[in-house]
């Protein structure tokens, strides 16, 4: 079957699927009053709709997965999840997008389950700055597991960082610090606005173009971005084991590059994460013989996918907050 492809030339390798939709933390920028649930919500994929929703997408061209949330390490059966899909022909790259609050006691299950690359939350490396932005004191464990998941051999480990301004702006010389030794690369992201956070995003919002002036004067340099590099612009200097990262949505073309599908915890597609399409594909995941369906129904769909996001205009789209869709 061909490969997933849209409109405007762009195709598909990349899918991020939430698993699930609680959290453990209270963003202020996310979740800012906790996860609330509702009893009457529909369940979470299956482990088994999980599969099979991974051998659909792997028929129209599937590599890459993340596996998002919510918080993803929450699932207790998510080493099976990371089993089902290193057991899916050509996914190449299995990623877990978490807030680390597992690493500790969970990451070496998850590596030898077969999960390639990591990502952890980490807005501050300041502990009480990281407790006023998640509501939680856990900044010294999820270090320390961030250094147990060193030793493990991943293909890579990147921390995400929301750029909050009067929140975690003056942080970088201790990001400096960290990376003068952590072969990591940490992503300042900008804080996107979604449909909870206008008054927020209106107080917090920070463009990432000042940030890397700063980087340019200090002698970082932009790095070449191979192929199939993500939207981060990544930075790099000699005297550092680390580099930097900035992934920022308002910037003009950043849809253009855009590889990537999403489908929510209930199996959802979202075409954009800020898109107001979607389907569910759930009809398509409850018998083996309806794979073919599911691949046709992804190829029609894509048909439907916006060369951009409308995020200038103030458009959100179907999006609450990132925590119901993986970010
Ligand atoms: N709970 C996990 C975590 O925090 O890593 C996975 C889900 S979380 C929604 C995924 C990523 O989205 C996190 O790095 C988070 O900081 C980011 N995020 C959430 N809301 C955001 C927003 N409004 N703007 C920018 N990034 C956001
Ligand atoms: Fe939870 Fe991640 Fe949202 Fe923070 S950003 S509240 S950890 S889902």
């Amino acid at each position: 079957m061909a490969l997933l492809a849209d409109r405007f030339g762009r195709t598909f390798p990349y899918l991020r699927l939430s698993v699930i939709e609680a959290c453990n933390f209270r963003c202020s920028y996310c979740l800012p009053d906790g996860y609330l649930g509702a009893k009457q919500r529909p369940a979470p994929l299956s482990r088994e709709e999980i599969a099979r929703l991974l051998r659909g997408f792997a028929q129209v061209g599937l590599r890459k997965l993340r596996i998002t949330g919510g918080e993803p390490s929450l699932r207790r059966d998510l080493p099976e999840i990371i089993a089902s899909a290193a057991a899916v022909g050509g996914i190449e790259t299995i990623a877990l997008t978490t807030n680390g609050t597992q690493l500790d006691k969970r990451v070496q299950r998850w590596r030898e389950a077969g999960l390639t690359h990591l990502n952890v939350s980490v807005d501050a490396l300041d502990r009480e700055r990281f407790r006023a932005i998640t509501g939680h004191d856990r900044l010294p464990e999820i270090l320390r597991g961030l250094d147990l998941a060193h030793g493990l051999g991943f293909g890579a480990i990147k921390l995400n960082a929301v750029l909050l301004k009067g929140l975690n702006d003056d942080q970088l010389p201790a990001w400096r610090d960290y990376l003068r030794d952590h072969p990591v690369s940490v992503r300042f992201i900008e804080l996107m606005r979604t449909g909870d956070n206008a008054a927020y995003f209106e107080r917090h919002h920070l463009r990432a173009s000042a940030l890397e002036e700063q980087l340019l004067a200090d002698g970082w340099r932009l790095q070449p971005r191979p192929g199939d590099a993500g939207p981060a612009r990544e930075y790099a200097h000699p005297a550092f084991a680390g580099r930097i990262g900035i992934i920022a949505p308002y910037s003009k073309d950043f849809c253009a590059g855009c590889n990537r599908l999403r489908v929510t915890h209930t199996g959802d597609l979202r075409l954009c994460l800020f898109g107001n399409v979607g389907i569910p594909l759930r009809p398509w995941l409850q018998d083996d013989a309806d794979r073919d369906r599911l691949a046709a129904a992804l190829q029609s769909q894509l048909g439907l996918k916006a060369i951009g996001h409308q995020l200038h205009a103030g458009e959100t789209g179907l999006t609450p907050n990132l925590s119901t869709i993986g970010g």
